[in-house]
């Protein structure tokens, strides 16, 4: 059983860990002051797996002289299985003015990629004039539509991860590192390992994303 609050929590190994994650943070925001406009950021997060990621990206953007407006999106997805399979609703729409500004959405991890897709025509819809979308964690090989977001922070294998914001049964998301979240073979309950993944984590390369209209 997990008791403590992160670093030394006993069985937790991280995939990605703590230190690491800082610093790809900072690159991502780096990346995203790099390219902003001046039609007027608003950063749109993803409830609720996004929060830690947010507020530290919303930090470092600080650092670098952006000044953004800040909102929450929800999406449930309804249909078979827990991943999201089948129609993805919109339980919580944002309040803010979309129109006319460029939207940057944020969320913790892009797997079948139908979440972002949805909630990024959704902005468009609303009249943003640029939906522009980073993750922290992406897994390509789970892709079900075509989605490609403009910023991510790790590539990661097919496995069910938490901490860092992301939960397992709404547990795990105060960890302030990635583990990854295994079933052991003749147990029923749930523990952390790394299971060989390690090694497949890439960071992809950061650059301006090649669909941005300029104005
Ligand atoms: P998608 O619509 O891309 O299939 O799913 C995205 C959402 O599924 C994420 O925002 C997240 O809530 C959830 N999700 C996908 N993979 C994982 C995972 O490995 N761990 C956790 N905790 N959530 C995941």
């Amino acid at each position: 059983m997990v008791k403590s609050g992160g670093r030394a929590a006993k069985g937790m190994l991280p995939l990605i860990t703590e230190l690491e994650i800082r610093l790809r943070v900072s690159q991502i925001a780096e990346a995203i002051a790099r390219d902003a406009d001046d039609r007027g950021l608003v950063v749109v997060a993803v409830l609720k797996g996004a929060f830690m990621f947010l507020a530290d990206l919303l930090r470092r953007l600080a650092d670098l002289g952006l000044e953004p407006r800040v909102d929450f999106i929800r999406a449930a997805s309804y249909g078979s299985g827990t991943r999201s399979k089948g129609q993805i609703k919109i339980s919580l729409d944002c309040a803010s003015p979309v129109k006319g500004r460029t939207v940057l959405l944020v969320d913790d991890i892009v797997d079948s990629g139908r979440t972002l897709s949805r909630l990024q025509r959704h902005l468009k819809a609303k009249g943003a004039a640029r939906v522009q979308t980073c993750v922290l964690l992406d897994k390509p090989s789970r892709r079900e539509v075509e989605f490609q977001p403009d910023y991510v922070g790790f590539e990661i294998p097919d496995h069910f991860v938490v901490g860092y914001g992301m939960d397992f049964d709404e547990r795990y998301r105060y960890l302030p590192f990635i583990g990854i979240l295994e079933e052991t073979r003749g147990e029923r309950r749930r523990r952390v390992s790394l299971n060989g993944a390690l090694s497949q984590v890439r960071q992809p390369p950061l650059e301006r994303p090649k669909s941005a209209p300029r104005a």
